[in-house]
């Protein structure tokens, strides 16, 4: 299985990757987040979401506290890609966080290059779950790829803008992870 992996340090600067994160990078058409790039920038800076990044936060504590490993499923789609992953996130040697992402299932799909493009002029906001990327609409959470479909069919070429949230299920299983109730 495909897997690559970062470190961060005790102020969440990522100091270290793996080298197959840069295939990673260009896997997704993203050769701007190969390594050399992020090394010594702020995780941070590539979490979108406030409560998204918060509950990494509270992941981040609770490993660094020594409460074990956290795993958790997650999407990172790319433009023609769809692939299912699983996060685990470990405390390594010299106390840096180890976040290594292991694909589970990939997906040869071509998802609206919309959903890959910064907005420049945004006609309405989708809200979208950092972690199972599907995207909510009149309080029902539907798959990205039947979300961009009805996008299409109804607002033609316009552009979404996407606010990065967290659906119900998601945050049930990532609160549950949190409370570490032994499985
Ligand atoms: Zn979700």
């Amino acid at each position: 299985m495909t897997s690559y992996a970062y470190r961060i340090d005790s102020r969440d600067t990522i100091v270290w990757c793996s080298e197959s994160w840069d295939d990673f990078a260009v896997a997704n058409e993203a050769p701007e987040a190969c390594g050399e790039a992020i090394l010594g920038h702020s995780v941070w800076r590539y979490f979108e979401g406030l409560e998204t990044r918060h509950l990494y936060r509270m992941c981040f504590n609770r490993v660094r506290s020594g409460l074990g490993d956290i795993v958790l499923p997650f999407r990172c789609d790319g433009p023609t890609t769809i692939r299912e992953m699983k996060l685990r996130i470990s405390l390594c040697r010299n106390k840096l966080l180890q976040n290594t992402g292991t694909v589970i299932r990939e997906t040869s799909h071509r998802l609206p290059q919309f959903l890959f493009q910064q907005t420049t002029r945004p006609e309405r906001i989708m809200s979208i779950c950092g972690w199972c990327k599907r995207v909510e609409s009149g309080g029902v959470w539907f798959d990205i790829d039947d979300a961009a479909r009805a996008w299409e069919a109804f607002n033609g070429d316009s552009q979404p803008a996407f606010s990065h949230g967290i659906c119900p299920s998601c945050r049930k299983l990532v609160t549950r992870e949190l409370s570490g109730s032994e499985a």
